[in-house]
């Protein structure tokens, strides 16, 4: 399944690590893809699960699709 607006961005998506379970704990995950919100979030490494809505691709400039959460 390959939904994503570009090659880039599926790959940071559909990143996974052996390491680590958790993608908020894996220095190499960038990106958290909501598939029930239909949102991207960019993944803040500050030790917590916080994470930044993207609006449009860092790699190609698209806008992304919004985010149902009001
Ligand atoms: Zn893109
Ligand atoms: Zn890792």
């Amino acid at each position: 399944m390959n939904n994503h607006c570009c090659e880039a961005m599926s790959s940071h998506v559909n990143a996974r690590c052996d390491v680590h379970d958790d993608p908020y704990a894996c220095p190499d995950v960038l990106i958290d893809h909501s598939a029930e919100y239909q949102s991207y979030g960019l993944i803040v490494h500050d030790g917590g699960t916080s994470s930044i809505t993207i609006d449009f691709c860092p790699w190609c400039g698209r806008h992304l699709a919004k985010s149902r959460r009001e």
